[in-house]
Parts: structure tokens; C-alpha cells; sequence
């Protein structure tokens, strides 16, 4: 029986990579049905909000979603799209892979590494407010219930793929009470698992040591805004946001995207690179139960990486995204 799946497109560059997602995905012979739901700024535009209901409605029916980046304006307009979606359909954990890939240099070899952030609270409650002129107070909300979910999360997800080790990164040397509580939960789960190793670590000190010493790091675990700002620079020990998958969970549904954003200074001018959303659509591909496309789109799409005569702007390359999506499709071909 065939798959029906809810593909967002998405802002900027969006568009691109999921079609060439899409494409490759066709290729490979999964029966999918797309059905095509938009969040984001162009959704605002044409619908009037960033978020529809009619496209949450279509996720809560489908419980998997092929997603591209959306643009979300800086320092006022409207809400982000990804805050509001995460929030409306709990997906709690967000998943990112950091692997090196194949064919694509970058200053470190054999990073093997898993970022899980807590995606629905924390700074990004969206609580602001201006208490008096010139004082602006933002609210860090940190819950038992959202914490020892993330951390059973984290243990589980060690747990199925052989993972050895779990780091909670925090700052409860300052936030005593709201990373004090994570932490807390993060302890809790942690010693009912002993099988898995478990360590602590300040967000500055991960920084350093990140960057210094990635192969020392196996599973971390943290709260949003470390998450956030923490997978984006374990991507640039691999080569950049373009090549990092990731997914949005929750316990009924998964939405895949890539880490990237909308990238608005190249979007609409085909050069993206859909390394990143080629390889989320992989993840999604293992998690309906289709292992052996996901393989097959994988090999296709590291051999043709290997091989380097086709690559995005990026990556050094002159290739263009569809260029490096045919590429992909002959290598799937070849096979
Ligand atoms: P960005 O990731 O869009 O771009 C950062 C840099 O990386 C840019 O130079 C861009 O050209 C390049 N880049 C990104 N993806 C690429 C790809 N696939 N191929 C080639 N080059 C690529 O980050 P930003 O500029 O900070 O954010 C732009 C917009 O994206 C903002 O509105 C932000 O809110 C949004 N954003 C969305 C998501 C999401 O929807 N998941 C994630 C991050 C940022």
C-alpha cells in the first residue's frame, strides 16, 4: 500500500530542494502520495497566516511531513512558523545527525555525532514583553513534564541505535532553576539507564570542546536555544548547515527538514544544495518502513558527492540543484 505524506515546500530555497527530494524519491520507486499543504512567509501572503489549519489538520492526518525551510522575519513581524508547528503538534524532540559525509571536506575526519534539543519550550515560549520603556523581560520556561519527556527521548533513541553516551549541556551555574530542573530530569532518566554513560557539561565548555575534541561527543541532549544555536555549529564540523539532516518528533508524528534555513540570498536561483534535504528525506524514508529505498537513495547520493564532478556553488562546485539532483537520479539508475 502506498504512503500518503504532507510535502511543505516551504520559503526561499524550499521549493528547490524538496523537489528535488521529491524527484529522487520517485525514482527510487516508493509509492507516495503528496499531498501539498504551505507554512511560512508565502503562506502568510497568500492565506493571510503563516500557519493554516488546514495544513496542521493534513500533518495530524498523514503523521509525516517532508519539509522545507520557511523564512521567519527578524526582530519583529510575525511569529515563526517552525515555533508555532513544533508547538501545535508536540514534536517535542528534535533530531539531528552530524556525520561527515562522503566526499565533502571539511577540517574534521569521523564525526559521528547526534544533537537532540527539547523544541517546544524554553526561550522559545514567544513570552516577551516590554516591562518599562527600555526594558524588555523574555520568559525561559522549563517544565518537568517537557524535560523528562526530552531526556526519556534522548535514553530510548541511545538505547535502540547503540549509542554509548549521553551529554547534557546546560547552564544551571547561572540558571539555576530552569537548567537546574532539566538537569534534574535529565538525572532522573539517566539513573534508570546505567548501560548508557552519562556526563554533564556547561554550554560554553560544549562549545570549546566541540570544536577542539567532536570525536569525544556521542548523544546531546539539551533545551531549545542551546539546540538551536549547538546543531548549527556541530553542522560546521562537517561541512555546513547545506549537508545536515534532521526531523521533528513527536509520539503520533515526524516532520523531516533539514537544518538549514530559507538561504533568501539564493533562493528561486537554483543552486542550492539539497544535500541536506535529500538526506532528511532519507531518515523519513527508515521511519515509514522503507529501509531499503532509504539505503539506495543514500549510496546514490555519496557516490555522486565521492565522485565530485557534480556539486553545488557550496561545496566548490558549478553544478546546479537540479544538475546535482539528475546526477543523483542516473547514480540511482546505475545501481
Ligand atoms: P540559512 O541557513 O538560510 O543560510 C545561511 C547561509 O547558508 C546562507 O549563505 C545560505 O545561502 C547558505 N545555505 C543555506 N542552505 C543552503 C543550501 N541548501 N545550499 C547552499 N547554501 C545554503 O540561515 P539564515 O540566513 O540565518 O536564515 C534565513 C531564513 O531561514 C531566516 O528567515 C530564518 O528564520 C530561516 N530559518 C528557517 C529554518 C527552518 O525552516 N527549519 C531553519 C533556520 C533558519
Amino acid at each position: 500500500m502506498g504512503h500518503r505524506i504532507a510535502l511543505i515546500p516551504g520559503d526561499g530555497i524550499g521549493p528547490e530542494v524538496t523537489d528535488a527530494a521529491v524527484r529522487v524519491i520517485t525514482k527510487v520507486g516508493v509509492d507516495i502520495d503528496w499531498v501539498v499543504g504551505d507554512i511560512g512567509a508565502g503562506a502568510l501572503e497568500k492565506r493571510g497566516t503563516q500557519l493554516p489549519e488546514d495544513v496542521l489538520d493534513l500533518i495530524r492526518e498523514t503523521k509525516v511531513a517532508l519539509k522545507g525551510p520557511v523564512t521567519t522575519p527578524i526582530g519583529g513581524g510575525f511569529q515563526s512558523a517552525n515555533v508555532l508547528l513544533r508547538k501545535a503538534l508536540q514534536l517535542y524532540a528534535s533530531l539531528r545527525p552530524v556525520k561527515n559525509v562522503p566526499g565533502i571536506t571539511s577540517c574534521y575526519t569521523g564525526v559521528d555525532l547526534i544533537v537532540i534539543r527539547e523544541n517546544t519550550e524554553g526561550l522559545y515560549s514567544g513570552i516577551e514583553h516590554e516591562v518599562v520603556p527600555g526594558v524588555v523581560e523574555s520568559l525561559k520556561i522549563i517544565t518537568r513534564a517537557a524535560s523528562s519527556r526530552i531526556a526519556r527521548f534522548a535514553f530510548d533513541y541511545a538505547i535502540r541505535t547503540g549509542r554509548k553516551k549521553i551529554t547534557a549541556v546546560h547552564k544551571a551555574n547561572i540558571m539555576k532553576k530552569s537548567d537546574g530542573l532539566f538537569l534534574e530530569c535529565a538525572r532522573e532518566v539517566a539513573a534508570k539507564h546505567p548501560e548508557i554513560d552519562y556526563e554533564e557539561m556547561i554550554v560554553d565548555s560544549a562549545c570549546m570542546q566541540l570544536v577542539m575534541k567532536p570525536h569525544k561527543f556521542d548523544v546531546l541532549l539539551m533545551e531549545n536555544l542551546y539546540g538551536d544555536i549547538l546543531s548549527e555549529l556541530c553542522s560546521g564540523l562537517v561541512g555546513g548547515v547545506a549537508v545536515v539532516p534532521g526531523a521533528n518528533i513527536g509520539d503520533e508524528i515526524a516532520v523531516f527538514e533539514a537544518v538549514h534555513g530559507s538561504a533568501p540570498d539564493i533562493g528561486g536561483k537554483n543552486v542550492a544544495n539539497p544535500t541536506g534535504l535529500i538526506l532528511s528525506s532519507v531518515m523519513m524514508l527508515r521511519h515509514i518502513g522503507e529501509a531499503e529505498a532509504a539505503g539506495r537513495i543514500e549510496s546514490a547520493l555519496f557516490s555522486v558527492l565521492r565522485r565530485g564532478e557534480t556539486r553545488t556553488r557550496d561545496l566548490g562546485g558549478t553544478a546546479t540543484t537540479t544538475e546535482m539532483t539528475d546526477a543523483v537520479i542516473q547514480a540511482l539508475g546505475e545501481q
